[in-house]
């Protein structure tokens, strides 16, 4: 009842009694208000509930496929009356389920923390200033200024809208957009969500702006009370994932077939006893399963997910990492992501020209015609209209920053700077304050213009910007130092003459004009259209937006690695041709599409189009974008696109890889993203890619070491059962499993962590079908490095015994102190070939001298503790006895360690061949 009640109040309350129920006002709450119900109501925040609890994420480790092929063969040898067998597979279960579970663990806190990273702040009026604060730290109370693309952050009472529609899906499935408005209504509707007057947290603004006051935030808002119930996050495998349990199994058969194989081979053919050949077949299954190496996969893409954040990439989900691997084309916006996006108007022209100075957005300048300072006098002569339309059509703010010194917007930058031209006239800004909005109707994309209208008195008018070929073309009559004259085609067409060499230059031209209604019509009834007709046009805004930096670097290394880059932008063609020459993007004569041009454009068209180099487009609302790349996608390229607005959001999902400013962007489109730019900078989205690359490249290293030392583990097994017994088994099944659950882990993880090879940004992308065990990688592994790693054990083992007087033709006694060293010798062997066999893998073409011996420290680290686990289980007690081992002499490991460069040797010849082969094919 108490509930209702509130509900009751906050619906039909009008808004200045609204502010008072809440304790709050129009300029807000101040600071110590604020520090105060933050601690009555805690962060507004949804707690995370129901997800899996730990402990069956823990079991889970030990109830999935390979587990319960170990837990089978653990039961078979204690059938099999091998207790001691029995109890190292347990060992190997626990080992490989606790490894397991904490890399997985800390895959996910390496996401849960990423999306902490994701920027998500609230414009707030507190204390009389507006201020963009943390989403978590609103209170109810406050007063949130709401536009176009805003999560709504709380659950909030409208005090003031324009156009406001919101997407309330979240909370009703329902994506058809609602309009909301301010107005008190005098019931509580049955449906509460449906209430006209209240947006709800978790939804979003379609379009439109508003202002409101909060009144519920964190778990008491709609979206918190429904929230346990949509939790239960199911976290998505990413394709290399599934490809990896794909291999890891047919690994599994393959190896459970071979050892039924040889079972049967060894007691049948070679007379093995039923014993011996139970040993040989579980020897042989277990040295095949690569036990750990799904989880080792999921934490090198979780790391590389926190190597990317690092560098501005927040890549929202793993498979991403992959898909950005194999991009193939990127779709990317213009302003904000090529260019800074710090805007300053430096010419305008109302039929002359002036030049406008100043640094930044600090709104000190001054208008020169020639080099001549323009008096006041002079300025409201002739544009007077022109700076009262760039300030009022306008919901930008300047403020400044004493702690760093400098002049700051919120907003967009396109109205920031048109806001610090006004207010560089002084007159203007009082002018300004005496105007009163009366209805605002906002920017959008499609229209690409924007209008205000205040009034002052009798006075009503509209403030009209926009695109210019918009403007002008809605304009009956124009402003010309005092005078409006009506518009005519050779006017018009010197508008345009000026706006195309405008954008020629690189300027990015926005067009002002206005129009005074009579006050007897009412404004509300008026469609946009109808507003934005007959107008009176005023002059025109040229900016200058420079280009980043970094971005020619960035589209450069686009160019080697193979990747296109198409330019689709909202602004004039030719603005858009002058920047994209500027980058590096376009050499020679671009090829400008526009919006309106691909209205009437047939698919195979413009697929054509899409085939050819140095093609643009321009002019482009949110669904021509959204075509382009479906039909990118269609002709099998593998799509980034970038996109900041409310109507990217379809574009973002359609893409293979969504990619949203985290600055500029919206939270819409921030939540259609796969990633998330927190720089905004075209050059994060290259890097980004290179990593993805290199992540491939890298579980290739792994994968691959990790599969060359199945070979000298099934080796042993064969010459045993080749030679029908007359070589004792020179490694048995507990040293296998001290090398992969042992020595390998290490220097397996630190190959997942090795920089982008030289190159990776040099050849082009990996082609969608194209697996991660492919053939090459396989012949590598077994065939060639594998071999050479059983010839180094083999070898080893042998010494063993030749030392000992034995010679070929003698025969080979399987037990005693001689046949335990041999056995010592044949599992170091594995350790010291691994060594040099990482260092092959650190590269798959680059020569290993290039590439330095000590620039991957961590893999330094896997030396260390490989040579560090060898010892203790060579030189232990209680290692030694478990696993029969004999300590080993200088001349011993002098014998094995000479093994390590030879195994590398080997590689770098290969390296080198296939580097030849390589220049060869390409010149
Ligand atoms: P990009 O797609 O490269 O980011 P863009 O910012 O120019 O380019 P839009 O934001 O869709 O793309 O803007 C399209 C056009 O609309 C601009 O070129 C400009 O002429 C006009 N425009 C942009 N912002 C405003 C605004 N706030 N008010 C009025 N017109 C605007």
């Amino acid at each position: 009842a108490e509930e209702e009640e509130l509900k009751h109040e906050i619906v039909s309350s009008p808004s200045d009694k609204v502010y008072s129920f809440l304790g709050s006002s129009p300029d807000g709450l101040d600071q110590n208000e604020i520090t105060k119900r933050l601690e009555i109501y805690g962060l507004n925040e949804i707690t995370q509930v129901s997800k899996i609890p730990i402990y069956q994420k823990f079991l889970s480790q030990f109830t999935h496929f390979f587990a319960i092929l170990l837990w089978i063969a653990a039961i078979l040898s204690l059938i099999a009356k091998m207790p001691e067998l029995a109890w190292a597979i347990l060992a190997v279960i626990i080992i490989n389920g606790i490894f397991s579970f904490w890399q997985e663990y800390k895959a996910e806190k390496a996401t849960e923390a990423l999306r902490k990273l994701l920027p998500y702040k609230v414009k707030v009026i507190r204390n009389r200033e507006l201020v963009e604060v943390d989403a978590r730290y609103i209170v109810p109370g406050d007063v949130v200024l709401l536009s176009e693309g805003d999560r709504i952050p709380a659950d909030i009472r409208l005090t003031e809208s324009f156009e406001l529609q919101v997407d309330n899906s979240v909370l009703t499935g329902e994506s058809r957009p609602i309009r909301k408005t301010s107005s008190a209504y005098s019931k509580v509707n049955a449906n509460w969500i449906d209430m006209p007057n209240i947006c709800f947290a978790g939804t979003n603004v379609v379009s439109g702006n508003g202002r409101g006051v909060v009144f519920a935030t964190g778990m008491r808002t709609e979206f918190g009370k429904i929230a346990h119930l949509t939790q239960v996050i199911t976290a998505e495998l990413s394709p290399l994932q599934k490809e990896m349990i794909f291999v890891t199994r047919v690994v599994a058969v393959i190896a459970i077939s071979m050892g039924i194989l040889f079972y049967l081979l060894g007691t049948f053919l070679a007379g093995l006893s039923q014993l011996q050949g139970f040993i040989f077949a579980i020897g042989i299954i277990v040295a095949n399963i690569p036990e750990g190496l799904l989880p080792t996969v999921t934490l090198s893409l979780a790391m590389a997910v926190q190597r990317m954040a690092r560098k501005n990439s927040l890549v929202k989900k793993l498979s991403s990492v992959e898909t950005l691997g194999s991009c193939t084309v990127i779709c990317t916006d213009k302003t904000g992501t090529l260019t800074q996006n710090e805007m300053t108007v430096k010419k305008i022209w109302a039929f002359d020209e002036l030049e406008v100075t100043g640094v930044g957005y600090c709104p000190e300048g001054k208008f020169l015609k020639g080099s001549r300072n323009l008096s006041d006098e002079e300025l409201k002569k002739s544009y007077f209209w022109l700076l009262l339309t760039s300030g009022i059509c306008n919901n930008s703010k300047i403020v400044y920053e004493k702690d760093n010194n400098r002049w700051r917007i919120i907003g967009d930058p396109t109205e920031g700077s048109l806001l610090v031209m006004s207010m560089k006239s002084k007159f203007i800004n009082e002018e300004i304050k005496k105007w009163k909005r009366v209805r605002e109707l906002p920017f959008d994309s499609r229209r690409k213009r924007m209008t205000v209208i205040s009034q002052k008195g009798d006075d009503i008018i509209a403030f009209v910007k926009g695109a210019a070929d918009e403007i002008i073309e809605r304009c009956s009559s124009y402003f010309k130092d005092g005078e409006i004259l009506p518009m005519t085609g050779k006017i018009k067409s010197a508008i345009k003459q000026v706006n195309e060499e405008y954008a020629r230059d690189a300027y990015r031209v926005l067009a002002l004009a206005y129009r005074p209604f009579s006050n007897d019509v009412n404004l509300f009834m008026l469609e946009v259209d109808e507003v934005e007709n007959d107008m009176i046009f005023l002059g025109l805004a040229a900016m200058i937006d420079p280009p980043r930096p970094e971005v020619e670097e960035a589209i450069k290394k686009c160019s080697t690695a193979g990747i296109k880059i198409i330019m689709i932008t909202g602004d004039h063609g030719l603005t858009a041709e002058a920047i994209a020459k500027k980058v590096g993007m376009i050499k020679g004569k671009a090829k400008i599409v526009t919006g309106s041009e691909l209205d009437g454009m047939d698919d195979s068209v413009l697929n054509n189009i899409l085939k050819e180099k140095n093609v643009l487009f321009a002019r482009i609302a949110p669904e021509h974008k959204l075509r382009i790349v479906s039909n990118l996608k269609e002709m099998g390229e593998i799509v980034a696109v970038t996109g900041d607005g409310v109507n990217d959001a379809p574009a973002l999902k359609k893409s293979d890889i969504g990619v949203a400013m985290g600055i500029a962007g919206t939270d819409v489109a921030k939540e259609a993203a796969d990633m998330v730019l927190l720089d905004d900078n075209f050059a994060t989205i290259v890097n980004a890619i290179e990593d993805g690359r290199a992540v491939f490249d890298n579980i290739r290293r792994f994968v691959g070491y990790i599969f060359t030392s199945n070979i000298p583990e099934i080796v042993p097994y064969l010459a045993f059962v080749l030679s029908g017994g007359a070589i004792p088994l020179p490694m048995t099944v507990l040293q296998i499993l001290a090398v992969d659950l042992g020595t390998d882990l290490v220097p397996a993880l630190a190959l997942g962590a090795e920089m982008p090879e030289k190159g990776v940004m040099e050849k082009p992308p990996r082609p969608r079908e194209e697996r991660l065990l492919n053939a090459s990688l396989l012949i590598r592994a077994y065939g060639f490095l594998g071999i050479i790693e059983a010839a180094a054990c083999m070898s080893g083992y042998f010494f063993a015994f030749w030392q000992t007087g034995w010679r070929p033709g003698l025969k080979l006694i399987g037990s005693g102190p001689v046949y335990e060293k041999a056995r010592t010798m044949c599992l170091a062997g594995v350790v010291t070939t691994q060594i040099g066999n990482g260092y092959a893998w650190r590269s798959h073409k680059e020569s290993i001298f290039r590439k330095g011996f000590f620039t991957n420290r961590f893999y330094l680290f896997g030396i260390l503790s490989e040579l560090v686990i060898i010892s203790i289980f060579v030189y232990t007690p209680f290692f030694k006895g478990l696993f029969g081992h004999r300590p080993l002499e200088f001349k011993d490991w002098a014998f094995l360690f000479a093994w390590s460069p030879v195994i590398l040797l080997a590689d770098e010849i290969r390296k080198f061949i296939a580097r030849r082969r390589k220049s060869h094919e390409g010149g």
